[in-house]
């Protein structure tokens, strides 16, 4: 059995405050950073750890092509992900060809992938610091190496700790992401995660509660409570994740988000805490990836599509109206056709209100880049097609449930297509449009919904809660 995952002491905690100290003394360092983040909510809650030991040096954040250090923090989920962030990285070259004292630093889950290290040392020799996931607590050790370098600084080789104690950044004021757990053990057979990201290891209760308290004093009305996946959350005293969201619900913050969930994981119980909370939200984020039994088996999700059907009925029983999201693979290897068909089945069955649809992408290392088989990609991309237009016919029918009820938005900016119209999040999860002005943006209003447009529900307000303080 793996030796259990260690919380970073406080004497480690230390050690890396004292490079960012004498990081902070020095007159010839970076000054500004920018960060560029790709992938889940998981990197970007790493980033805004980045941007917190960032501060603590003394950095200041500033444009791409204006700082001192550029960070791009990668996700190597599907290969363009990948392209993206590496072309990215060849391009930035330019800017620092003609101011060389820039610094470009790459990390996240991209580095922790076997032969990505010397890949960067070969072919990347202008990248000065590159450093995996279970190295970002040693960011300030890290950076004072590569300051004193003239080659590539690159760590990947620590073990995976329990994140405890590091410095944040905060993107949003509002709004928070409090990472409960990091890692996941279930080796889905496409997956590249639990290589990158080590295996679970949850926080306990009392930290993720304090941090609670202390976001609650800071103003954030909502927070989304992350991990791979939440519903094997167990803290090392054996608290669960039904019990932890029983525990977050009573500190009374306003909104409680949570994901992922896995549908093999997610237990009646969780669904009475949230039928009885006050706080968590009617929405729940649940990855089906196939409605096929034989791909769902090929791909190691131990459950079926009747097990996924039935918890969403579950769902339904237990929260009325709830909000219901997935994400959705096709062309996974030896995909046929009609194990296809039974992926549309489902999703037109099923009814979400949103859907990430996704082509497989093979990642090397993972058992399902070894299978037979692969999909050719004009036949994936018909698929992907045919499931995309299928998804939109359908939620532009269930979102209908909403017309002439009333939503609390969360407001998180101005809408994209108009300046008299803001935008943010509802309590079901949807995006939800209505006329505003720019200092409603980070409050809650009660907004009636009147209209449906693409995967947006539109409507005005009806009462404005004021401003966060
Ligand atoms: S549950 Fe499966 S898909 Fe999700 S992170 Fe773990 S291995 Fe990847």
């Amino acid at each position: 059995m793996a030796e259990r995952a260690k919380p970073l002491t406080p004497e480690e905690l230390e050690e890396q405050r004292e490079y960012a100290r004498k990081i902070r003394e020095l007159t010839d360092r970076p000054h500004t950073y920018h960060i560029i983040t790709y992938g889940c909510q998981m990197n970007a809650h790493d980033s805004e750890i980045l941007a917190g030991m960032l501060g603590s040096m003394g950095l200041q954040e500033a444009e791409r092509d204006e700082a001192d250090l550029v960070i791009f923090n990668t996700c190597c989920v599907r290969d363009n992900a990948e392209r993206r962030a590496l072309g990215n990285v060849t391009w930035l070259n330019e800017i620092k060809k003609k101011r060389p004292s820039m610094k470009i630093g790459v990390c996240g889950c991209m580095i922790q992938e076997p032969g990505m290290a010397e890949k960067i040392m070969k072919q990347y020799r202008f990248v000065d610091l590159a450093f995996g996931t279970a190295d970002l607590y040693r960011f300030p050790q890290i950076l004072t190496e590569a300051l004193n370098s003239s080659s590539t600084v690159i760590e990947t080789g620590s073990p995976h700790r329990i994140l405890e104690g590091l410095p944040v950044s905060r993107s949003r004021r509002e709004s928070a992401y409090v990472s409960i757990m990091q890692g996941c053990d279930n080796f889905c057979t496409y997956c590249i995660v639990p290589y990158v990201r080590g295996r679970e290891r949850s926080r306990n209760a009392s930290e993720i509660l304090e941090e609670i308290r202390h976001l609650q004093e800071d103003g954030v009305m909502e927070i989304m409570l992350l991990g791979q996946n939440v519903n094997s959350y167990r803290s090392q005293d054996g608290v669960t994740f039904p019990e932890l969201l029983s525990m977050v619900d009573r500190t009374g913050i306003r909104r409680i988000r949570f994901m992922t969930s896995h549908p093999k994981d997610l237990l009646p119980e969780l669904m009475e805490v949230m039928a009885g909370a006050r706080h968590v939200l009617p929405q729940f984020h649940l990855p089906v990836q196939s409605g096929s039994n034989e791909i769902l088996r090929r791909m190691n999700r131990q459950y079926t599509r009747e097990t996924y059907l039935e918890r969403v009925e579950q769902l339904r029983r237990a929260i009325p109206g709830i909000g219901l999201t997935t994400d959705m693979m096709v062309a996974f290897p030896g995909e046929t056709e009609s194990q296809f068909q039974e992926t549309l089945s489902l999703t037109d069955e099923v009814g979400f209100d949103s859907a990430f649809t996704f082509v497989y992408s093979p990642r090397v290392g993972t058992a399902a880049a070894r299978m037979e088989n692969q999909i050719p990609p004009e036949e994936a991309s018909r698929r992907i097609q045919a499931l995309i237009a299928l998804q939109e016919r359908r939620q532009q029918e269930v979102m209908q449930r909403f017309l002439g009820t009333e939503e609390e938005v969360l407001v998180e900016g101005m809408s994209r297509r108009s300046h008299q119209q803001i935008s943010g999040r509802g309590t079901h999860g949807l995006s939800v449009t209505f006329p505003g002005r720019a200092e409603q943006i980070g409050t809650i209003c009660r907004v009636r919904i009147t209209g449906v447009r693409n995967n947006t529900l539109v409507g005005r307000q009806t009462e404005n809660e004021g401003a966060v303080s």
